[in-house]
């Protein structure tokens, strides 16, 4: 079992616990210390009470709560847009992504130059154990590239052609979380819930936000059921080189 362990909440994923705050240096942050079947784990939500829109969200603050709270390793939760045809309500876990950013706070080094490691951005221990998990309680996962758009639009069906040749999901959320958890030397990976098809991919229309945050909510119990199955079977004494990330930096 990890001994500390953060997850961060997308649309519809909340955990009940005791409120608290962390102070960061780039400002506060609310988090809900909450407990799953004797894990501890601080709870994150990425939105907020306020539901900032993506290309608002504060991710070197919810990255530096994390570690501040002690954290080694990092499970999102991210609902995706299917490029691929995978069916709705499916868990998607990257391996690896392609960001279309452009208004986004992306490094926690400004003042120098460090160039962290991109080769293996999510850690390998920690999708892994999510992959068994999700499949032992009967969940349909696959795997492959994350393709983050800036949002808050939906992409256009000529965005989608286009994305479609670099990724096999889209969703807004995704980047720069998984860099500035890289750059944290944190152990991060993305446990994604298809929630609609990409534009274009289908006849029909696109699920609107409440209707995604409504299919969240059905698909909350399958995410804490997973994130807390796979937490009991990584140890702190993982293969991974995630805490090695800044050692392997060039400057
Ligand atoms: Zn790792």
């Amino acid at each position: 079992m990890i001994s500390d362990l953060a997850v961060i909440g997308g649309v519809g994923f909340a955990l009940p616990g005791l409120a608290d705050e962390i102070e960061t240096p780039y400002g506060l942050v609310p988090v809900v210390r909450s407990r799953i079947k004797g894990q501890k784990i601080i709870f994150i939500s990425r939105h907020g009470e306020g539901h900032l829109p993506p290309h608002r969200v504060n991710y070197r603050a919810i990255i530096s709560a994390a570690r501040m709270a002690g954290a080694s390793c990092v499970i999102s939760t991210n609902t995706v847009g299917s490029m691929a045809g995978h069916p709705i309500g499916s868990i998607f876990l990257p391996v690896d992504f392609v960001e279309f950013t452009r208004s986004r706070p992306n490094t926690f080094f400004e003042e120098r130059a460090v160039h962290v490691d991109m080769s293996q951005p999510y850690c390998p221990a920690l999708k892994s154990s999510l992959a068994d998990a999700a499949r032992s309680l009967g969940q349909m996962v696959s795997e492959g590239v994350y393709v983050c758009a800036e949002g808050p639009h939906l992409e256009s069906p000529a965005q989608i052609r286009m994305m479609r040749q670099f990724g096999d999901v889209v969703g807004m959320t995704g980047y720069p979380e998984v860099a500035l958890a890289r750059e944290a030397a944190l152990c991060y990976a993305s446990l994604c819930i298809v929630t609609n098809p990409a534009a274009g991919m289908t006849g029909g229309g696109n699920l609107t936000v409440s209707e995604i945050a409504d299919l969240m909510k059905r698909y909350q119990m399958t995410a804490i059921e997973v994130v807390s199955l796979a937490a009991q079977t990584i140890t702190d004494q993982r293969s991974c080189s995630c805490r090695d990330a800044l050692k392997c930096a060039r400057f």
